[in-house]
Order: C-alpha cells, then structure tokens, then sequence
C-alpha cells in the first residue's frame, strides 16, 4: 500500500487504527529477545557441548538401568556436569526406583526346524527358573486376535506375538504396536499360556532384539516373556507357515530385588523478574541396559543441558527461571517424574511451561504445542525465530513426554520441538544405542530448536495461560 496516494483522513485513521491495536498488544517479544534467539540459534549449530555430554555419559557410566550401580552413577555424573557448566541450585529429589535384574536370556524353536535366536527378557519379566520352559507354541498378531481365539486355545501354551511395528517420522507406529509388550504377558496368562514371546517393537532388520518394560496385571499370573528382533521374527512366521506344530523353548533368569533410592537431578538458570516462574526443561537419566543409553536418553540429557548452558552464556539473563530436570526411572514407570510432582505438589502451577526431550538425537523437524489458545500468536512468533531451521510448523494437540505428564495433567503448557523419530526405532532398547548412532550435525541442530525455542518461552511479555482442557492421561 502507497500511503500518498490515499486521502488525508483514510491516513489519520489507518494511523489511529495502528497506533490503538499497538497500545492494546504488546509484541510477544522485545527485539533485544528476538535478536538473543538468533545468537543461541548460530551458536548451538557450532558448539560441541552437547555431544561431549554424552559421549562423557556414555563412556564414562554406561547403561544406568533403575536400580544399578550405573543409576547411581549417572546420579553423581549429573551433579557433577551441572555443576561444571554453572548451573544454579543443582540439587537431587530422592525417587524410589525398581530393581530388576536382566540375568541371561535363551530363545529357541525346538520343532519343526530346530535353532536358536538371539533374545532379550522383557523389562520386569519374571525368569523360567533353571529348567527354562519348553511348550507348543501359537502365533497371532496382536491383543485382538488372542482376544478372538476359541477358549482353551493358548492353555499350557507358549505365545508368539507376530505384529511388526511401522516407521514414521513421529513415533506413532511405537504407541499402537508397543501395546503387546506392556499387556501381553497378562493377556495370555488369564488366557492359560505359560509364556509369551514377541516381535520386537522395532523397525529395525538387524538382529538386535527390543526391551522394554512390561506391566503385570494383579489378576492374572506372571508368565515370562522375552523379545526376539524383527528378522527372528520372520523366520518363526515361516516356522508356523510350514503347518506343523511349533515348539520353543524360553530360558531366563531374570528377578527382581528390593527398590532402590535413585534421585532425579535439577540445575537451574534463575530468572530475573519473573523468577518465580519456571520453565522446565525434562529429559531422563536412566536407561535400558543392553546398550548405553545413547539415544535413549543420554541425547535428550544432553539436548536440555546443551541448550540451558547456552542461554547461561548470553549476556542477559532470562526473565523466568529455566529448570533442567533429569528424570530417574522414565523406562520402568516413571517414578522419578511421579516424586517430583509429588514434591512439587503446591508449586505445579509455577511451573509455566515445559519442554521434554525423549526421542533420540535429531534433527528436530516440527514445532507444536499445547498451549492456551490464546498464546498460539506467541507459538507463531517462535516458530518464526526458528525459520532458518526449516521447520514445520505442528498442531497444538502435543503430547508431551512421559516425564512431564503429570504437570502437563495439571495444566501446565508444552512447546514440543519435534524429533524426527525415523530412524529412532532400529536402536531404541537395543544392544545398538551406542554414541555411534548419534550425528553431531543433527544433535547441533536440536539444540539450536531448543535453546532458541527454550529462550523465548521464557521471555515472553505475556503470561503463560494454563490449559484449560489438559490431554486425557496415556493409560
Ligand atoms: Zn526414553
């Protein structure tokens, strides 16, 4: 529009009009902010510190499952670490976590074509006793078709879960597949199995199998159950589809020892004016123990810690307190996230707005939230300030992890700069979630999203409403 070319009074009233919508709202952010989200941008695609931090945890703790000498380690590295990059008012929240203890696995089809697969107990499993478990075997592909099958069908017998999980960008194949592995081993208990065995939940065809934890029900016995990979899998789908009968032997000597004190570690930025205010930062110290824990989730540990130690070096300080919270034991069923709400109980409606990184090292491909609607404008303007990192611009239905449920159940907003999660599931759980699964271009552009994101969530001249609908809980 060429402002000469209208009339005099269409100007003073498009300058009145202007001036009005000015006063009435304030921009979202202060230039000075917008300009400190782009040195945090350029800066995090250089710095090393991230990786440094997990080739440190991986290297020099290794696998921390709940429980393990490694947990108590990561405990102490974390102190330690934060310490080291100048954090403010590091300190620990005592969780109780289980014990599990992994032991040795053995998986084989005796019958009709004898031969052995690698294999990994499921996280909580109970073992087979020294004899292990030998039995017939029936295969279907999920909780509906053992739900289908005719009474008695299972009894006395060994069950082989076949579903194989999808590949996308987002994760979304892990919820609808992982569902076998919690309820499964109850769901062909109560049905008279005497073990289950399933396909990894994973899209990787190497021959690494998948843990993770499962979940006994009260009303049904417990039952070992272990995991065999994808192309494993493939190969006992071939065993059935021969048409004779199939027998497997399970061999485990898992079990579980007395809880264990773990503690969930916090450092933080304190914020100036609105330090009453915290921005939490959430990603879990633990891990699965067949590999380091590289990915999951010494790169979210190292995203979070990564991106605070940057805004830590602006020359400004932020206006609400940032908060990194590492989580102890997200893997068996987050008790280190359940104590610190229970510790913050009183203080969950400080807590304004949360970030969490669980799903591998990157590169960070979305940006959606979960915010008041009236905030979506500010969402807008951060995804503006992220523009050089090509981002799509997500919904405002995120989830969130599992790490910040319990603020998010209370209301409280998340800003979710999204993992691209493709490659996530050949590794997750695995054997093969070493440092070398990690790219330092891709953990360097994850940190970029989240400091700068991180930064400006912090400074925004508005309030951080609270959700009014928050999502309805994952189980
Ligand atoms: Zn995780």
């Amino acid at each position: 529009m060429r402002k000469q070319n209208l009339p005099i009074s269409a100007v003073l009233l498009l300058t009145l009009f202007t001036t009005a919508t000015a006063a009435d709202k304030a921009p979202a952010f202060a230039r000075s902010d917008l300009t400190a989200a782009a040195t945090l941008r350029e800066r995090a695609l250089e710095d090393p510190t991230a990786y440094q931090l997990i080739e440190s945890l991986t290297t020099e703790v290794g696998p921390r499952p709940a429980g393990s000498p490694g947990d108590k380690a990561a405990v102490a590295w974390a102190v330690r670490e934060m310490t080291r990059l100048g954090f403010a008012n590091v300190h620990t929240v005592e969780a109780m976590v289980p014990h599990w203890i992994r032991g040795e696995a053995k998986f084989a089809v005796l019958a009709p074509y004898p031969q052995s697969m690698p294999t990994l107990a499921l996280g909580g499993s109970i073992g087979t006793g020294s004899e292990g478990i030998d039995a017939d075997a029936v295969m279907v592909k999920d909780l509906e078709a053992l739900a289908a099958l005719p009474a008695g069908a299972v009894k006395d017998k060994i069950v082989f879960f076949s579903n194989r999980m999808d590949r996308t960008r987002d994760g979304s194949g892990y919820g609808k597949a992982v569902a076998v592995r919690a309820a499964g081993p109850s769901a062909a208990a109560a049905l008279g199995a005497v073990g289950i065995v399933i396909r990894s939940v994973s899209t990787s065809n190497h021959r690494f199998p998948h843990t993770g934890a499962l979940r006994y029900s009260a009303t049904a016995p417990r039952i070992p159950a272990l995991a065999i990979s994808n192309p494993d899998a493939d190969a006992l789908v071939r065993q059935f589809a021969s048409g004779k009968p199939v027998r497997l032997h399970l061999d485990s000597s898992s079990r579980d020892l007395p809880q264990m004190r773990s503690a969930n570690v916090v450092g933080e930025i304190a914020g100036t004016d609105r330090a009453d205010e915290i921005v939490i930062l959430g990603a879990h110290l633990d891990s699965w123990d067949p590999g380091v824990g590289a990915l999951d989730d010494g790169a979210g540990v190292a995203i979070m810690m990564g991106a605070a130690k940057l805004i830590k070096e602006l020359d400004a300080r932020p206006r609400r307190t940032i908060r990194v919270v590492l989580f102890a034991n997200e893997e068996f069923g987050t008790s280190g996230s359940l104590a610190y709400v229970a510790a913050n109980e009183t203080n969950a409606p400080r807590h304004v707005l949360g970030f969490e990184a669980d799903f591998g090292a990157g590169p960070v491909w979305r940006l959606s939230s979960r915010v008041n609607p009236a905030q979506l404008s500010a969402v807008d303007a951060i995804f503006r300030a992220l523009a050089p990192l090509k981002l799509v611009r997500g919904n405002n239905e995120a989830r969130g992890g599992a790490d910040l449920e319990g603020l998010v159940l209370r209301g409280m907003p998340i800003l979710e700069p999204g993992l691209d999660g493709t490659n996530y599931f050949d590794v997750h759980h695995t054997a093969n979630d070493t440092l070398a699964q990690v790219d330092p271009k891709a953990l360097q552009q994850s940190v970029a999203a989240f400091a700068a994101s991180v930064w400006l969530g912090a400074q925004y001249s508005g309030t951080w409403e609270r959700v009014a609908e928050p999502k309805a809980p994952r189980r």
